[in-house]
């Protein structure tokens, strides 16, 4: 029997940063000493009062098929928390409920792409947009953004990659792989330009809202940046913008696959009929843990985020300290994206060159035992993204094995 996929699958890649966490756990239980710097994904756990509500949920029989678009409750209480955080009034009628905010995305491109409909994703990118929007039937448009503009999208060129096929322009502020913040002047020159194109729509991929640290003083001086959601900045575009946001990365909820997106009702009701014909809705029992979390008063996050400040802080020292990489202070999320370009054209011990960033590191998996995703995934060479979502033992050991790493290149 011959074994055959999809057309659209050979133009697919498999998640770069799912495979390097992946690979890293493997050689984990090989009995490999591995300290992974890959994961997007916060090391706490989910806070007790979360894990309350779910096992409440269970408890009370919540174990069955949910509508398609999600419980009533925690359609209700995302639209509660759009108004009160976001300054974004839609009724819950028009927000979708999905496994993660990733298929929130996906579903949003698969229910409104059409064959030569246009993506624009600035670069460097989240790994999945790209490949999201080719397998939705679309097209995705790579727009380089500099590392002297803190890779941040400019207005020129976005209009300059605008065109009549332009169907969205997917914004995520706080960046991930680079921690870029958007502030609300900057995304209100962006709001002017899609304004003037009125096919064309924003996802505005808003996961790591709360991850930002504004007025932090950290390690490259003061933060003044902080989070503006895309409708706050841009209130005239609330029926071209599609929020997507979740629970996974400030509740630590990454397993619980629980994502939303918020927007137009058509819209909404094409991704709902999707859903319905796909994973049927998320799960029944997390969604009512979601209703906990997007309530709560968020004190236990606190901790959690002068966590990450303090990690940043350090990373983003030791790793400028490390010979070869180079990187500014990140404002959001928890990676840093440090440059690698002084290392690349390098030979290891062994006399092999280093051709990209993608072999420098397997280097460092394999000579150090550090995981990391290379730039290359995120459209942007040569980088390393490192994530510091880890204890800051790790992050020291890391830190300490790749200048040893690194200093053995010539
Ligand atoms: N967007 C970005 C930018 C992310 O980094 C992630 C990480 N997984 C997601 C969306 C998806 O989040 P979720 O786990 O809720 O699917
Ligand atoms: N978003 C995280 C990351 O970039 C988790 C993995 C994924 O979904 O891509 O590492």
């Amino acid at each position: 029997m011959t074994s055959s996929l999809s057309q659209v699958l050979s133009r697919v890649r498999p998640s770069a940063t799912i495979a390097a966490s992946t690979r890293a756990g493997e050689l984990r239980r090989e009995g490999h000493d591995i300290v992974s710097l890959s994961a997007g994904e916060p090391d706490f756990d989910t806070p007790d009062f979360i894990v309350a509500a779910a096992m409440k949920a269970l408890g009370e029989g919540k174990t069955r098929y949910a509508p398609a678009g999600g419980i009533p409750e925690l359609r209700e209480a995302i639209a509660r928390k759009l108004k009160r955080d976001n300054a974004t009034d839609l009724p819950p009628s028009c927000v979708a409920v999905t496994c993660g905010a990733k298929q929130a995305i996906y579903n949003a491109l698969v229910a409104s792409l059409n064959p030569g409909d246009e993506v624009i994703v600035p670069a460097p990118y989240w790994v999945s947009y790209p490949d999201m929007a080719t397998l939705a039937g679309g097209t995705p448009v790579i727009v380089e953004t500099k590392e002297e503009d803190g890779f941040l999208l400019t207005p020129e060129a976005l209009e300059e990659a605008l065109s009549a096929n332009t169907r969205w322009l997917v914004l995520n502020s706080p960046s991930n792989p680079t921690g870029a913040v958007y502030g609300k002047e900057a995304l209100q020159a962006l709001g002017e330009v899609i304004a003037r194109h009125k096919r064309a729509g924003v996802i505005s991929d808003e996961i790591y809202e709360h991850l930002v640290y504004s007025n932090a003083g950290g390690a490259g001086g003061a933060d003044d940046v902080s989070f503006v959601s895309f409708v706050e900045a841009c209130p005239q575009l609330l029926e071209r913008t599609l929020v997507v946001n979740g629970v996974s990365k400030a509740f630590a909820m990454t397993g619980w696959r629980i994502g939303y997106a918020a927007g137009e009702a058509t819209l909404i009701k094409g991704m709902n009929v999707l859903q319905s014909q796909s994973a049927s809705s998320a799960t029944t029992f997390c969604q009512w843990a979601a209703v906990a979390a997007l309530d709560s008063d968020m004190a236990f996050f606190a901790p959690m985020l002068k966590a990450f400040r303090e990690r940043r802080d350090f990373t983003v020292q030791a790793l400028n300290a490390v010979p070869g990489l180079s990187c500014a202070v990140p404002q959001g999320a928890f990676y840093v994206f440090p440059s690698c370009a002084e290392l690349v054209g390098l030979k290891t011990e062994q006399g092999k060159r280093i051709e990209d960033d993608q072999a420098l590191c397997l280097y460092a998996l394999e000579q150090a035992g550090v995981a990391m995703v290379h730039g290359a995934a995120f459209g942007a060479s040569p980088y390393l993204r490192c994530s510091y979502a880890c204890k800051m033992e790790q992050l020291e050991e890391a830190t300490t094995r790749l200048t040893k790493a690194f200093a053995m290149l010539s």
